[in-house]
């Protein structure tokens, strides 16, 4: 297998797409202001408004784990506390970040069902403790899609965001397949979002066709007092902002955002169908976005891997993730599903 074939561990292995790239090949023409004070930056910004058909306020930083802990600390002070999910990316693959940046505000792991936190499991939480020896619950965060590739219905943000009214909790959406999550349900970005009571999306751009890059959208614009400084602080303030921002204008004023979301999420149908009769072969998750996670046998892990294939096993013994990305190809999917079917009745 060629060094630089398509691979299914992460939607980050994938490229650039021709939008992304057209726009910032255009954006770099001549001079620009500095700092995000140029003119593709606010048009960027001008399109999230008219996406989420709302006055939001927009930032840029460079990944998900700085735009996930930056907008978190906003939402807190030392003292409060998180709720989250207990396969969080913010809480198991942010090596301490949130806390990091919010100067020591504790994550509290919730129960999950299928990824997603329930307004059940957010209460037990916070109503758990409520003595001045524990850190105050203050936010809920959200994985939209989520880490095992499941999707929150409006109506279930809508219910976890009520319980945050009634706890006095704000709500955090890490949208890092937030643009998945949306193409699998068909509905507006607006209805998962601020009709549905999020206070703060932070909008992945990266794992659908970007070179870096991650938008922080308030649409609760008290809470984006000051975010300018604490990107600043936090080395995420993009001199040369117009890269970051010109890439967002090329994938949103066409929907090329979207188009390719779709894409990514049928080939993962495509490969759970290929390969749901193969003895052995169970799904350990409903696929709803890109993500595809399969219960397969140690042999075959290793003879898959033996074959070349490249995919992520931290889901524990026998599970096996593969993601699809904005550009995977459909003979790709085929064959990795033809060699799981081999492995797997080897
Ligand atoms: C990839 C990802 C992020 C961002 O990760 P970075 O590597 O910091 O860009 C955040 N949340 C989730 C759920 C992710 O999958």
């Amino acid at each position: 297998m060629p060094e630089n074939a398509q691979q299914f561990a992460s939607d980050n292995y994938s490229g650039i797409c021709p939008e992304a790239w057209a726009a910032m090949a255009e954006a770099n023409q001549g001079h620009q202001r500095a700092y995000g004070d140029d003119e593709w930056t606010a048009r960027a910004a001008d399109h999230f408004r008219r996406l989420f058909e709302t006055d939001c306020e927009v930032f840029f930083a460079f990944n998900g784990t700085a735009a996930n802990s930056l907008a978190l600390a906003s939402l807190c002070q030392s003292y409060h506390s998180v709720i989250c999910s207990e396969t969080a990316h913010v809480e198991t693959d942010e090596c301490g970040a949130p806390e990091f940046f919010s100067n020591g505000s504790k994550l509290l792991p919730a129960k999950t069902e299928n990824g997603k936190l329930t307004p059940q499991a957010i209460s037990e939480v916070a109503r758990k403790r409520q003595d001045i020896h524990y850190p105050k619950p203050r936010v809920v965060t959200l994985t939209q899609a989520t880490e095992v590739g499941t999707v929150y219905r409006p109506q279930e943000v809508r219910a976890i965001s009520a319980t945050c009214k009634e706890l006095g909790l704000h709500l955090h959406m890490d949208g890092a397949r937030f643009s998945n999550a949306c193409a699998f349900l068909g509905c507006s970005p607006a209805d998962l979002t601020w009709k549905a009571g999020v206070d703060v999306l932070c909008f992945g751009g990266t794992k659908n066709g970007m070179a870096v890059g991650e938008a922080i959208v308030f649409f609760n614009k008290a809470l984006a007092e000051d975010f300018d400084y604490r990107c600043k602080q936090a080395g995420q303030l993009a001199s040369k902002m117009r890269y970051l921002s010109a890439p967002w204008v090329g994938i949103l004023q066409d929907d090329a955002w979207l188009k390719y979301a779709k894409h990514a999420n049928r080939c993962a149908q495509l490969l759970a169908n290929l390969v749901e009769d193969v003895p052995g072969v169970s799904l350990m998750f409903p696929v709803e976005a890109n993500g595809v996670f399969l219960q397969l046998s140690e042999p075959a892990i290793a003879a898959l891997t033996a074959r070349g294939w490249r995919f992520y096993t931290f889901i524990g013994a026998g599970g096996a993730r593969f993601m699809c990305s904005w550009d995977t190809d459909e003979a790709r999917v085929r064959q990795l599903a033809a060699d799981i079917r081999e492995v797997m009745c080897a």
